[in-house]
């Protein structure tokens, strides 16, 4: 077992990594910016060391600066959270060349994974059902008419470098389809400095439903059930649960098993998530993030299991904790991300917490970085914190939930709590009725009201 992880992350996540080192009597280094000086982490921490400014690409970004605070303070292992570096295959490189171990899997499954079309060539080899698209990426407009014509529109031009939902456009026929191929091109390179698109079927009322693994690294592979992420809001998630309102148990065992085994036959090491978009009782994969999720505390609920502990474990050589066999899913969980943004438009609403009050009882989780007095810094991403809440079916669940939005206070900046007060009181929401693309009308319709 490792005796000192150091957190290369900031805010919930790495309060939440720290949780894990603490219970399992490992020693912990934070690193932090200038501006996260008086971070929770930071003051929970056994040793801290500030490695520069608050822009993230002179701090948390910085791979030399946290390489040498691992040196100075003898860490054996780094734990990167999610964001960040931890899809940075270079990162886990370099340091398992200085002999420190990376708390994921290998530079060479986050590379694979990180570029969209060798990740889902890589899961059709696997066996894993994909969307039908180009193979590759489309050259030219002809190659891409011809591909979009076979498919039938609409179609999806995605960045093979992709993230955070960026550089992905629609054409509903032929007469759309140069203008998205270069639209989507052009911000494919702006953004990440690879212009590289592919093509694919465009689903229209899917559901995002994403499956958690583990590799053991040894060739093993398990799966711990499924999140529905469907309610979203630009590409990003908003309110996660699980299991999925929408899948049964001989769906959730036939993906479940599939997934599992590619993990395993792949040799991968650590948690992962397989993302698919879900229609009609089809899976169809649209990505791997080979990192934890945001999300993960849904999955912890359902099954009891830590996964930080998991992960840690893992990567010290350990093995995982349990088999397929001893998984179990008990109840259901609602993750809600509770944002510093005005509820109405979603712009940031930084500045200071004068007042922080969190629900508790019976099923209530709450993974914030956060108390009254912190000032919120303007340079990081506006999450604050998550609310998690389990109950033993839905609808316990959704009725703890609301009385757990209601005792939730924030004062001093404005958060996005009233918008889940409303959606806790939707029936679409109570019935688990709900695509990809509902929370995005359902805020269109409350604007316009
Ligand atoms: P990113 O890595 O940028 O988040 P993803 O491939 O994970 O991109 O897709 C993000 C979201 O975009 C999905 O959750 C879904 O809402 C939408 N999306 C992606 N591919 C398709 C598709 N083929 N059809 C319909 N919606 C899609």
């Amino acid at each position: 077992m490792f005796q000192k992880i150091l957190i290369a992350n900031r805010g919930e996540i790495a309060l939440r990594v720290l949780r894990a080192c603490k219970e399992l009597g490992i020693q912990t280094v934070v690193v932090h910016s200038t501006a996260d000086a008086d971070a929770m982490h930071v003051r929970l921490a056994d040793e801290s060391v500030c490695i520069g400014p608050p822009p993230s690409r002179d701090s948390y970004l910085n791979i030399h600066q946290i390489v040498a605070a691992c040196e100075i303070t003898g860490a054996d292992a780094v734990h990167p959270g999610y964001g960040f570096l931890a899809e940075n295959a270079k990162f886990a490189d370099i340091l398992a060349a200085h002999n420190i171990t990376f708390i994921g899997p290998s530079g060479d499954h986050i590379r694979v994974m990180g570029d969209k079309i060798e990740a889902k060539r890589t899961a059709r080899r696997l066996g894993i059902p994909v969307v039908p698209g180009s193979e590759g990426a489309v050259s030219d407009e002809r190659e891409a008419k011809r591909i979009a014509a076979d498919i039938g529109y609409p179609v999806i031009i995605k960045a093979s470098a992709g993230g955070g939902g960026r550089g992905m456009k629609v054409a509903r026929s032929e007469a759309e389809l140069e203008m998205a191929l270069n639209t989507a091109r052009s911000e494919a390179g702006a953004a990440f400095g690879d212009d590289a698109v592919y093509i694919e079927k465009y689903l229209e009322k899917p559901r995002h439903i994403e499956l958690q693994v583990f590799g053991d690294g040894a060739g093993a592979g398990v799966y711990f059930g499924e999140r529905d992420c469907s309610l979203q809001r630009r590409h990003q998630k908003v309110w996660e649960e699980g299991l999925s309102p929408a899948l049964n148990e001989s769906q959730r065992a036939r993906i479940g098993n599939i997934c599992a085994k590619a993990v395993a036959d792949l040799g991968y090491s650590g948690a992962g998530t397989i993302e698919f978009l879900y229609e009609d009782g089809e899976f169809y994969f649209i990505e791997m993030n080979t990192r934890l999720q945001v999300e993960h505390p849904v999955t912890e609920a359902i099954t009891g299991i830590d996964l930080v502990h998991e992960q840690i474990r893992v990567a010290s050589g350990g093995g995982l904790s349990v088999r397929q066999e001893d998984i179990r899913f008990q109840g259901h969980a609602i993750e809600c991300r509770i944002n510093a943004e005005d509820p109405r438009n979603f712009t940031p609403s930084p500045g200071t917490i004068t007042h922080f009050h969190t629900p508790g009882g019976l099923g209530i989780r709450v993974d914030s970085g956060v108390y009254s007095g912190y000032r919120i810094p303007p340079y990081y991403d506006s999450l604050i914190g998550k609310l998690i809440v389990h109950g033993r079916n839905r609808v316990e669940c959704m009725m703890r939930l609301r009385r757990a939005l209601d005792e939730f206070v924030v004062d001093g900046i404005q958060t996005t709590l009233p918008l889940f007060r409303d959606l806790v009181g939707n029936p679409d929401i109570a019935n688990g009725d709900y695509d990809i693309h509902w929370l995005e009308k359902y805020l269109a319709a409350s604007e316009q009201g």
